[in-house]
Order: C-alpha cells, then sequence, then structure tokens
C-alpha cells in the first residue's frame, strides 16, 4: 500500500505556462476597456492602468490575498477617476470578466495532463493556488478530488491554511502528502514548514535552482511518478 496518499498541486509555472496566459488575459481586459471605457484609456495607457492598480494594492494591504477583488476594485477606482461615477462598478465588473475568461485559457506543461490522469488513480488530488486560475473549468479538473483558492480562505501560500485545509479534505497525515509546485517560498518552504513533503517543480523558464528544502525536483512531467514512488519506498 502506498504511503503517500494525498497530493497537492500548485497551478501557475507547476501545470502550465503562466506568463503567455497572464499576457493573454491583460490584453482582453485592455482590449474591452478599449471598447467600453475610452476615458480611462486616454488617461491610463497599459502600463499606468498596472502601476495604478499596485498603488492601489499599496494603499490597500488587505487585499493581498484577493487577487480578483484587488483587480476589480483598482479599476472601479480608476474609472472613477476617469470620470465615469456610477457606471465604474458595473464597468469593473465587465472588464474583470474578459480577463478571467482569458485567464482560464492555459498553455500546460507537455505530459501533464496524462500523468494526472495517471496519478489520480493511485492518489488524492487536491489543487492549491493564491492566483484565480479556476480549474473547475478545466477537463483536468475530473482528476481532481477539490481545489483551493488562496481567497476563498483569505490566506496565500506559504501560510499553513491552504495547506492543513487539503490535509484535511484528503483525511490524511502531513507526513502521508506531497506538494508539489515551483516557488520556492510559497510551495517548497510553506509545504515543509506544515510537515510535508515537497517536490519543487522546475519546468518554466528562469525556474530557480533547487532548493535545499525541496525532497525533490523535476523538470519533464515523465519524471514525477518516479519521484513520488520514492517516498511510497523509503
Ligand atoms: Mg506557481
Amino acid at each position: 500500500m502506498n504511503k503517500i496518499k494525498l497530493l497537492s498541486f500548485d497551478l501557475d509555472d507547476t501545470l502550465w505556462h503562466t506568463a503567455p496566459t497572464i499576457a493573454n488575459a491583460e490584453r482582453a481586459f485592455y482590449e474591452h476597456l478599449q471598447c467600453n471605457a475610452p476615458a480611462l484609456v486616454a488617461k491610463f495607457d497599459p502600463d499606468a492602468l498596472r502601476e495604478h492598480r499596485w498603488q492601489y494594492l499599496r494603499a490597500n494591504p488587505g487585499l493581498e490575498h484577493y487577487v480578483s477583488k484587488w483587480r476589480i476594485d483598482s479599476l472601479n477606482q480608476a474609472l472613477i477617476e476617469s470620470g465615469y461615477g456610477e457606471q465604474s462598478g458595473q464597468l469593473a465588473a465587465a472588464a474583470y470578466d474578459a480577463f478571467y475568461q482569458a485567464r482560464q485559457q492555459v498553455y500546460f506543461f507537455e505530459h501533464c495532463a496524462d500523468i494526472l490522469r495517471e496519478l489520480s488513480k493511485d492518489y488524492i488530488l487536491i489543487s492549491l493556488t493564491n492566483g484565480n486560475a479556476d480549474i473547475t473549468r478545466l477537463p483536468i479538473s475530473k482528476y481532481f478530488h477539490s481545489c483551493f483558492r488562496a481567497e476563498e480562505l483569505g490566506a496565500a501560500k506559504p501560510a499553513a491554511p491552504l495547506f492543513l485545509k487539503a490535509l484535511t479534505q484528503a483525511n490524511c497525515h502531513a507526513h502521508e502528502s506531497i506538494h508539489i509546485g515551483d516557488n520556492t517560498h510559497d510551495d517548497v518552504a510553506g509545504a515543509k514548514a506544515v510537515g510535508m513533503h515537497a517536490i519543487q517543480a522546475r519546468l518554466a523558464e528562469n525556474a530557480p535552482e533547487p532548493h535545499p528544502l525541496a525532497d525533490q525536483h523535476f523538470d519533464d512531467w515523465r519524471e514525477l511518478p518516479k519521484l513520488i514512488q520514492l517516498f511510497n519506498a523509503s
């Protein structure tokens, strides 16, 4: 019998390339505004709007773990500053929707979906993300027992709540689980801090060097099942 019961997965830069997805979503977001909020576009080019969003977060640090609300609220503020008054809320919600739709069009790393399908036969798979990707809208969701986002829990990795939520859902101990993710701070150090094993995904361009806390690391999805087996054999 396997010692490992739960595999929790980060999403961005672990299952798919994040940069092209975000670039597409930012483009869709701004194009929507070009069509629907010309006064805002006249005042903010894409860089200025991005800077406005960061400024808004600095003024409202409580939004840090609520990436969707942060984007909507900061755009609402930019629309008000552009003279849209009472229309701003509705315009911000519609522009966010354009972003969100595009955000779900992801570019999987090679072999990822096939390996997830295989792993789902032997393990409970749960996704844990700090971002706003929604895998319930993707075909691979059928391999996952559940999916949790930082903004649902009000706490982002590396804090413990997302990891503990996965352990509770899978009804297993930390030592019976492996978290797989690309971020050495949020994924590797965060998972190790709650006693889970950690495998570092080094798939994206400019992936960091293997972290000393990572139990294993991989740069090709086909390597992952063998690495997981090492924990069952130990
Ligand atoms: Mg990631």
